[in-house]
């Protein structure tokens, strides 16, 4: 097929907003193509030439095809910029000038839907030295030989911008009406929901039929769309629409992240990551990949959690921004590893061994799951209560609050809970309170701890271990470990201040879990601003008074640049202000 007759459609498609036409349009191109060319014209269709989770770039800069229309055209390249700053779209550039130049001149070889995708696919292969001039060479070849509509699409190809308007559900759409029939159009959006490649069902539709897609099944290294939530205010109301009784897990904040295990594929390759976009996050948390091996005891599956930061010392979640810093870093992750550490949190199981899970209720996929998973230090099942009352429910959100969770995440008990791939629906509701208690007053704590320093801070303390004081057993009680909020000149003061405090082991008066690198007596005062006050195993600030086997701490604690020194140690905040500030905040959620 020609690559003319395939544009030749997209410009009828992009004059028309109409669904319904688009759909008939698309059916008409698809029902003229063989099975190959069908699979490349339906990814052209979306802009690429591979499913949406390949991560694959034609590896050329606007400036590049802007040269190669030059190339092609000898239009002055100061016009040409002209045209893409007025237009912002290299496609009418193209569109454009190539009118202008070719109404004399006769086209020359026609380009086919099968020559462009292997020319396409010979631009991405390419990288390294000389693979640049490969490149124009190429586009500048291809915009020759193109008409103006071909050039515009082309363009738009080389881009990822279609600007035509069409949703994947339109071309499922367009491939039911030529190859399935409406009573299956079910069928195929399911097939496209369990692979997220549209190429793959349209390519089964084509050369083995609708039974044949029927038969498909959730495949290891084929990311699943993810299943989503409704959202409710109350939590009466989510029981209600829960049938009186559901699972309630914790809601954490972090990278959701399907994981994908192939025990028996080459080194290397027995992990696959990737997240809600289908973005391959594989190479980017290399350090989980043993971990996530060691947890899951079938030879391959499909689990799906999230991915959240978390402070290995005291084991505490981090905002959701600390893993952002981590996102797509091509350089020194090694540095942001040790940096950013975090672990999966998992809630799914799609795949396990050879069962897929995706149609068993909730409360048997659950059930696999802690079968097939034995938690680790970086590996974790999320927490979930089963409960039918409210009150019950109620407290639990607190405790996921606490915890520096973003909420809870109900799912249905119900025969129906199955894992509906690329939907929402009532199955999972998210119940979140947008508002975040935060710690208005600033707290007095005192400097009983340091970490040593590291890079920047190698002359001085990575970070100071405060306390709050109990005046009933004259007692300091550790609160956290306090980093940020330091400039330079407070950095370098630090060590020559707490010198008078040093001493060569913890102070008796001083109750800690953590290890210090350096003691202090309790002495130096420093004025604190956090952002909310949780529960932490990791502290000693009212142990056991809330909650067994937890302390008090301070999340995001920021230096607020006051050195108190107008307050000795014993009048530094008590252990009891900060019960009463927690229990203030609870009160405001
Ligand atoms: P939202 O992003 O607010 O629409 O909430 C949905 C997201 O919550 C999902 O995509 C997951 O990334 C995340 N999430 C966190 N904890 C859970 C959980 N226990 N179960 C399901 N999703 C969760």
């Amino acid at each position: 097929m020609l690559f003319e007759e395939v544009v030749r459609a997209y410009e009828k498609i992009e004059s028309t907003a109409s669904r319904l036409e688009m759909r008939d349009m698309l059916a008409d191109l698809f029902s003229g193509a063989s099975c190959d060319e069908l699979k490349t014209i339906v990814y052209l269709t979306t802009g690429r030439l591979c499913p949406e989770f390949v991560d694959m770039e034609f590896g050329v800069a606007d400036k590049q095809i802007l040269k190669a229309i030059y190339e092609a055209t000898r239009v002055d390249m100061g016009h040409l910029e002209a045209l893409y700053r007025k237009t912002g779209d290299l496609g009418a550039v193209a569109a454009m000038v190539l009118m202008e130049k070719k109404q004399s001149s006769l086209f020359t070889e026609s380009l086919t839907v099968e020559g462009l995708r292997a020319a396409l696919e010979e631009l991405s292969k390419k990288s390294g030295k000389g693979s640049q001039q490969y490149k124009s060479r190429t586009l500048a070849g291809l915009f020759h030989s193109a008409s103006p509509v071909e050039a515009k699409y082309l363009a738009r190809i080389l881009v990822g911008k279609m600007r035509i308007g069409v949703a994947v559900m339109t071309i499922l759409d367009a491939l039911t009406v030529v190859f399935a029939g409406d009573e299956n159009r079910q069928a195929v959006e399911r097939a496209y929901n369990i692979t997220s490649d549209i190429g793959l069902v349209a390519e089964i539709l084509c050369t083995k039929g609708v039974e044949a897609l029927k038969d498909l099944r959730v495949q290891v290294g084929h990311p699943l769309k993810a299943m989503l939530a409704e959202r409710l205010g109350d939590i009466g109301d989510i029981m209600q629409k829960m049938g009186g009784r559901a699972a309630f897990e914790y809601k954490y904040d972090g990278l959701r992240m399907q994981v994908h295990i192939d025990k028996g594929a080459p080194e290397g390759g027995k992990i696959k990551m990737f997240s809600r976009q289908l973005e391959d996050l594989t190479p980017q948390f290399p350090e989980l990949h043993h971990w996530i091996l060691n947890a899951f005891e079938e030879e391959k599956g499909i689990i799906e959690g999230e991915c959240v930061p978390v402070d290995i010392t005291t084991g505490e979640f981090l905002p959701f921004q600390v893993i952002s810093r981590r996102r797509g870093r091509k350089y020194g992750l090694d540095g942001a590893i040790e940096e950013f550490p975090v672990k999966l949190v998992l809630f799914d199981v799609l795949l396990s061994g050879d069962k897929e899970m995706i149609d068993l209720p909730f409360p048997e996929r659950r059930k696999e799951l802690e079968r097939v998973i034995g938690p680790n230090e970086r590996v974790d099942l999320s927490t979930i209560l089963i409960t039918d009352n409210t009150d019950e429910a109620q407290s639990f959100f607190m405790e996921a609050l606490a915890s520096g969770c973003e909420g809870l995440m109900t799912k249905s008990l119900a025969d129906d809970s199955v894992y509906r791939a690329g939907n929402r629906g009532w199955i999972w509701i998210k119940y979140k309170k947008e508002y975040r208690s935060e710690m208005v007053d600033t707290v007095d704590l005192v400097v009983v701890g340091a970490f040593a320093g590291k890079g920047r801070r190698a002359d001085t303390y990575g970070a100071l271990l405060m306390a709050s004081y109990n005046p009933e057993e004259n007692r300091y009680e550790t609160v956290c470990k306090l980093g940020s909020g330091f400039d330079d000149s407070h950095l370098s003061l630090l060590p020559e201040m707490l010198k008078p405090y040093l001493q060569k082991a913890k102070d008796r008066r001083v109750e800690s879990i953590m290890e210090a690198d350096y003691w202090f007596s309790p002495g130096l005062v420093l004025e604190i601003i956090g952002a909310e006050i949780t529960h932490s195993p990791a502290h000693t600030c009212a142990r056991d008074v809330l909650k067994e086997g937890a302390g008090l701490s301070i999340r995001f604690p920021r230096f607020t640049g006051r050195f108190r020194d107008d307050k000795g140690p014993e009048d530094a905040t008590t252990s009891q202000e900060i019960v009463q500030i927690y229990r203030a905040q609870l009160k405001k959620t």
